[in-house]
């Protein structure tokens, strides 16, 4: 996802226990499947539904918690109307935040149950219903990173992700996207027409998503026969496609030196989204003023698009772990434009998100792991887009491009459709590496700051030897590798300096008076004294 302001801009892993990110998680269930039928209409807001949700118990229980928003003061919110489980009337009590739904007979461990819930209501958010910019009725879920029950009853955490079908029935003129590949299109009478949309690939809440609005849609090319959809709306028709058609592009790149794209197909729609983009699976929703014609898009859709891979594929199992999906776009992104315009502009990127790391740091001295995190809004930081990208970055330098690459590779591969966490992530790059990690992990990811630096330089009593102090200010002491550029009359060269002490002293041979630069090819995050 992207914030708007950047605009232009189950298989736990059983040896990592998720820390609790708040969210009381219910161990005892697992949902297999959703399936959402929802009307929507002009004439109002409200809508009607019916969830079909497929649930394996794994452990014995006599009821079921599903998150679901109840009727406000003030008329929004779900009432449930109805609950039947395997075809048969179930009790069922509807709280503020949940419906629980009781069993006649005990669920035991490995039993699959049905249950399906009838409801309707005007939903509060998670369903965006509005006017776009040119004024015209639309609808948009937008469920990141937990709004979707105020529609929709679920389990509203990313941990549990289940295959999904959106099935909705829509006065005529809207055209439906969804989730997935389209499985029916159909007028009926109303006239209205509905609409099928099934994912077979486990997703979590987050990123499954519909949209209904009046649609212009064209074909933008496919990749290893995954097709490339832009949906615009019908008055930004030219600027729209000409501006979302770069996707074929990136897709192509990540595909390519990550892996298999997990979905059967890219569709890119200009949405009423409040982000800037939000990287729904295999649907992505941009803002609707993502539409210039100006061709400025291709960061942000870039962006997005390597949510497929990380966030999405796989799935940060723990709201705490958000940089293994944000920050991980946000440098793959850079990736992708070291690919198309060279090396020179990763470095620029990376130098501007430092000085973003640094100005960020002033005010929040939090590590990008933080645990004290309530309000999931606030994970939306500078740590997690661009401290995130950064550890990637460092990593990459620390292994050598090879086995960095190697490493995302394997990551991918084995927590392809679950969940991860970073200690999951870690494992993988020291099996890769071969190297031992803690160290690493612990300063970048799980310490606040970085180091601060102060280098000088003076002629040693030595003849011909000039002594470098680099001295660490910042408690705790870090442990890096630090390039410095030296020049003198004879020349200039590359010296690769191993900093873990308060000071480091190093001796240079030097022919008069000597320069030094540190860090010339932008590999450290750190700040100068
Ligand atoms: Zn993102």
């Amino acid at each position: 996802m992207r914030k708007i302001s950047f605009f232009f801009l189950f298989l736990f892993s059983l040896q990592n226990a998720p820390a609790n990110d708040g969210y009381h998680r219910k161990n005892y269930a697992d949902v297999l499947h959703y399936e959402f039928y929802i009307a929507i209409n002009d004439s109002t807001d409200r809508i009607e539904g019916r969830a079909k949700i497929q649930v394996i118990f794994k452990e014995e229980t006599d009821s079921i918690s599903f998150d679901l928003i109840g009727l406000k003061p003030g008329g929004k919110g779900m009432s449930v109307t109805n609950v039947n489980l395997d075809s048969k009337k179930n009790k069922w009590e509807q709280g503020k935040e949940n419906l629980i739904i009781y069993f006649n007979t005990r669920a035991r461990q490995n039993d699959t149950l049905e249950f399906n819930i009838e409801y309707n209501g005007i939903p509060a958010d998670g369903l965006i219903i509005s006017k776009n910019k040119f004024s015209n009725r639309t609808f948009f879920a937008d469920h990141w990173p937990d709004r979707a029950h105020n529609y929709l009853p679920c389990i509203d955490h990313p941990y549990d992700k289940a295959s999904v079908d959106f099935i909705i029935l829509a006065p005529d003129r809207y055209k439906v996207v969804g989730s997935g590949i389209l499985v029916e299109e159909s007028n009926l009478p109303g006239p209205m027409t509905l609409t099928h949309w099934s994912e077979s690939v486990p997703l979590a809440i987050k990123v499954m998503t519909f949209g209904a609005a009046e649609f212009a849609v064209k074909y933008a090319g496919s990749v290893n026969n995954i097709p490339v959809w832009s949906w615009v709306f019908p008055e930004n028709r030219i600027e729209g496609f000409s501006d979302y058609s770069v996707a074929v592009k990136p897709l192509e790149y990540y595909s390519s030196i990550i892996g298999t794209y997990p979905y059967k197909k890219l569709a890119n729609v200009q949405s009423k989204t409040i982000y800037g983009g939000l990287e729904n699976a295999g649907t992505i929703f941009y803002s609707e003023k993502s539409v210039t014609g100006l061709g400025k898009a291709e960061g942000l859709i870039a962006h997005e698009i390597a949510h497929q891979w990380f966030g999405n594929c796989v799935t940060e199992a723990d709201w705490h772990h958000i940089w293994l999906s944000e920050g991980f776009a946000t440098y793959l992104t850079s990736l992708y434009f070291e690919s198309v315009y060279g090396r020179e502009r990763l470095e620029s990127d990376m130098k501007s998100t430092r000085e973003r790391v640094l100005e960020y740091y002033k005010k929040n001295q939090k590590p990008i792991v933080d645990t004290t995190v309530t309000d999931l809004m606030d994970l939306l930081n500078v740590n997690s887009y661009q401290k995130g990208a950064w550890v990637l970055h460092m990593l990459r330098y620390e292994l050598g491009d090879k086995v960095f690459m190697n490493g995302l590779r394997l990551y991918y591969e084995r927590y392809y459709n679950v969940n991860a966490l970073t200690e999951d992530f870690k494992c993988v790059m020291e099996e890769v590496s071969g190297k031992n990690l803690d160290k690493f992990f612990q300063q970048w990811l799980y310490t606040a700051g970085q180091p601060e630096l102060v280098i000088r330089n003076e002629k040693s009593r030595k003849k011909g030897i000039t002594d470098v102090y680099i001295e660490q200010k910042q408690i705790p002491l870090f442990e890096f590798s630090l390039e410095l550029l030296i020049k003198d009359s004879s020349g200039e060269r590359l010296e690769k300096v191993a900093v873990k002490e308060r000071v480091t002293k190093i001796e240079v041979p030097s022919i008069g008076a000597v320069l030094i630069t540190p860090d010339p090819n932008i590999n450290l995050l750190f700040k100068q004294k």
